[in-house]
């Protein structure tokens, strides 16, 4: 089959019974709910790009499984070339759609699931790699968006899965069937989930053998019976809602989108399964799933970057003041911070490394590191951006006020007068573009995108001291004080 087109994607999921919950109801048309949908247009730009020969050289590639032409989304990485396009290409999204595009958390668990599952089964003889190729190929040929879910509720973080009082604190197997097994738990904030085709399951920590039972991995599709999602809230969300908003939203087109996912008594077939009691690999497809996510923030929110940064030169440029030494500077600082993470996410691509299954693995030291950086930069990049544009951007009257046409003036002037008067950007540029540029910047910095530039980039792909715990291992610490004793002459 060949790509699927923007229109294509997004038709494609309203065949699907996906059950979708928002503020404690159930949404029928969640395609088109004002809240859903630009986190859908966002997925569905990973289709539309690939259909443009502009950008098709970097979002499509030859299959490694069937020399078929694909979405660089469903690949798995042959080389250090393909681990440093797909940070091109998250960037690339990054600056289209100034959000969370979704399809990346698939694409980390291809390449983390198909790696792990060959040493499963080369110690075990388990047929988990073969299933998995299977499963690919299909997603690959019909171009299929997949949730990759690793973040179970966790419940009391002290105790493992098995020592929970509540066992569906973390995705568990309650029945073994002879044609497969049945499922419970959740996954939290699972981005672009309610968008996606299918799921892959994965566990979200290392298990020892009383865990077994949660040492599982699978894929099901996204409306598989038993199978629900509740909606995540973001701040807000609800001027999507509001008529008349699209300049108070700040960025009307796209947004991310995360979501509680609920397996109640969910049957997966044997086929589906990629693990399945062997608990010892549990931790390692956390790692390489994780590392491939650390990697990717080095591209996504790089493109993001660009965006905010943009946006405050031109915050700046209508206030008049783009002249100013210290604004320059402060762009100045924005982009070498934005760079560095751009660096990093190269760094781990280029040094990336065969698995023994044949697709690539990034360098896990310096993706912890891209990953560790993006705790912080975006954070001192935005503190920057509402630097530069003033106080404005978050104490502008609402856009119905531009709009109105109540009297307010002793001369007859309207509120939408008065507001335009006051809020007069410099000359040459229009009052409601200075308006644009203003609440494009609120979203990013502390609306609704910020889920997605912000605090996903201190938890997104794991918390900072997850990193750090990598760090400390990946570190060498020990060969580095033989170096201080090689040179210090010490014996
Ligand atoms: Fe992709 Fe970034 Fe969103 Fe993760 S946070 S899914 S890497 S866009
Ligand atoms: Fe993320």
């Amino acid at each position: 089959m060949a790509l699927m087109t923007a229109q294509e994607y997004i038709e494609s999921l309203r065949k699907l019974k996906t059950r979708v919950y928002m503020f404690g109801e159930k949404i029928e048309n969640w395609v088109d709910h004002p809240m859903i949908r630009p986190s859908i247009n966002c997925v569905a730009m990973t289709y539309a790009l690939a259909q443009d020969p502009q950008y098709a050289e970097l979002m499509t590639v030859k299959s490694s499984l069937t020399g078929h032409t694909i979405n660089r989304f469903t690949h798995l990485h042959q080389s250090t070339e393909d681990l440093m396009n797909k940070v091109r290409m998250q960037r690339l999204l990054g600056q289209k759609t100034a959000s969370c595009f979704q399809r990346c958390v698939g694409m980390d668990s291809f390449n983390a699931v198909f790696s792990t599952t060959f040493e499963v089964d080369e110690k075990y003889g388990t047929h988990y790699h073969e299933n998995f190729k299977n499963f690919l190929t299909m997603v690959q040929d019909n171009d299929l968006t997949v949730d990759g879910a690793m973040t179970d509720p966790k419940g009391d973080r002290s105790k493992s899965p098995s020592q929970q009082a509540d066992p569906d604190m973390y995705v568990h197997v309650v029945e073994r069937r002879e044609d497969g097994i049945v499922v419970c738990g959740a996954k939290c904030h699972q981005t672009g989930s309610i968008n996606s085709h299918w799921h892959i399951f994965m566990p979200t920590i290392s298990m020892g053998e009383a865990d077994k039972d949660w040492a599982v991995s699978f894929a099901c599709p996204t409306d598989a019976e038993g199978m629900y999602m509740i909606y995540g809230r973001q701040s807000c969300d609800t001027r999507k809602l509001e008529e008349d908003a699209s300049i108070d939203v700040g960025n009307a087109k796209f947004g991310g989108q995360e979501a509680l996912v609920v397996l109640d008594h969910v049957f997966i077939p044997n086929e589906y399964i990629f693990l399945n009691g062997e608990y010892e690999f549990a931790g390692m497809v956390v790692e390489r799933f994780a590392g491939y996510h650390r990697q990717s923030y080095g591209g996504c929110k790089v493109g993001v970057g660009d965006v905010v940064i943009g946006a405050a030169a031109l915050a700046a440029e209508y206030n008049g003041v783009e002249k100013a030494s210290a604004v320059k500077d402060k762009l100045i600082e924005m982009t070498h911070l934005n760079e560095t993470l751009f660096c990093c996410g190269i760094a781990c691509s280029a040094q990336g490394f065969k698995t023994k299954a044949g697709n690539y693995q990034i360098d896990l030291l310096l993706a912890n590191v891209c990953k560790q950086n993006v705790t912080r930069f975006p954070y001192e990049i935005v503190r920057l951006a509402e630097d530069i544009a003033g106080g404005l951007m978050v104490t502008m009257p609402s856009q119905k006020d531009f709009n109105s046409d109540t009297v307010v003036g002793r001369n007859g002037e309207t509120i939408g007068d008065i507001c335009n008067k006051f809020f007069a950007a410099r000359e040459g540029v229009s009052t409601e573009d200075r308006q644009r540029i203003m609440r494009f910047l609120e979203n990013m910095c502390l609306g609704a995108a910020a889920v997605g530039y912000r605090t996903e980039s201190m938890h997104g792909a794991g918390s900072p001291q997850a990193q750090r715990i990598m760090i400390a291992r990946q570190g060498n610490i020990q060969g580095k004080k033989q170096f201080a004793k090689d040179v210090a002459g010490i014996q």
